[in-house]
């Protein structure tokens, strides 16, 4: 493995950290939170009329993967300058598909990002890498970013899996971000989801690393850590070499905590 120190010198200035390769060498760090099926409309409102960010935010890319319902009301409340993201599509633009939404009508909607492949659809949900790769196409055929997201299990991480499982999840959609005008990827470790247990920096470091090696022929693009990521542990995340910005769960439920990592990252 790389002897490079693992965590950037002045790791809460992330912003200043050394080129993470293809990022720059004045990265703005993403901030984005993963509502997950919480917050319906009017509790999104109330989470942006809570929602107060210190100085130099605009050191920071900020991001919200809000519920489908709620985007509308997220929109409309929020007085920051964030993008708003869907959590999943279907590959399809349009038909008999009851329940699903495709990236063209999230794009009308006023969506820039999808979220594809998380750790809870391809676990809860059994969605396949064939189906991450298929929507991951579907997202930048509509002219979104797709922020793909990878991660291993516990169990694989023990039988001594990681590179092996990390390699295959992106090898099978790596194609697919040709056709992106913008990519990203999130390295979410299954056992760390939800779960308050986070990947060490020197776990975030390897686990990245593995990451863009596999992204090779798709060339440079963010690559993000999630995994209950506080405001208590995001600068030290955050500075780890090659970790160009957080996926936040549970902590971005809450206008204080969610406030608090956007700090540490600015
Ligand atoms: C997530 O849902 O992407 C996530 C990282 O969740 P949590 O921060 O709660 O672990």
């Amino acid at each position: 493995m790389n002897q490079r120190p693992v965590v950037e010198p002045g790791a809460a200035g992330a912003a200043e950290a050394g080129p993470g390769p293809g990022t720059g060498a004045l990265r703005r760090p993403i901030v984005a939170a993963n509502w997950k099926m919480n917050l319906g409309p009017s509790r999104a409102a109330a989470f942006f009329a809570a929602f107060r960010l210190g100085p130099n935010v605009s050191r920071v890319r900020l991001q919200f993967f809000v519920p489908a319902v709620s985007l509308a009301a997220a929109r409309t409340a929020a007085k920051v300058a964030a993008e708003f993201g869907i959590q999943n599509v279907h590959w399809e633009r349009e038909g008999a598909l009851t329940g699903e939404t495709s990236a063209e009508m999230a794009r009308e909607a006023g969506v820039a990002l999808a979220l594809v492949g998380h750790s809870e659809r391809r676990h809860v949900f059994g969605e396949t890498d064939a189906e991450v790769a298929r929507k991951t196409r579907a997202v930048s055929r509509a002219g979104l970013t797709p922020v793909v997201c990878v991660g291993e299990r516990l169990e694989e991480r023990r039988a001594g899996r990681l590179e092996e499982v990390l390699r295959r999840q992106v090898g099978a959609f790596v194609g697919a971000l040709a056709g992106a005008k913008e990519w990203m990827v999130a390295y979410e470790p299954v056992w760390a989801i939800g779960t308050g247990e986070t990947a060490t920096p020197q776990d975030a470091f390897e686990a990245h690393e593995i990451v863009r090696a596999a992204l090779g022929e798709a060339g440079p693009g963010p690559i993000l850590y999630g995994g209950s990521v506080k405001p208590g542990n995001a600068a030290e995340l955050l500075g780890v070499h090659g970790v160009d910005g957080v996926l936040v769960g549970g902590a971005s439920l809450d206008p204080a905590e969610f406030a608090g990592i956007v700090a540490a990252a600015t």
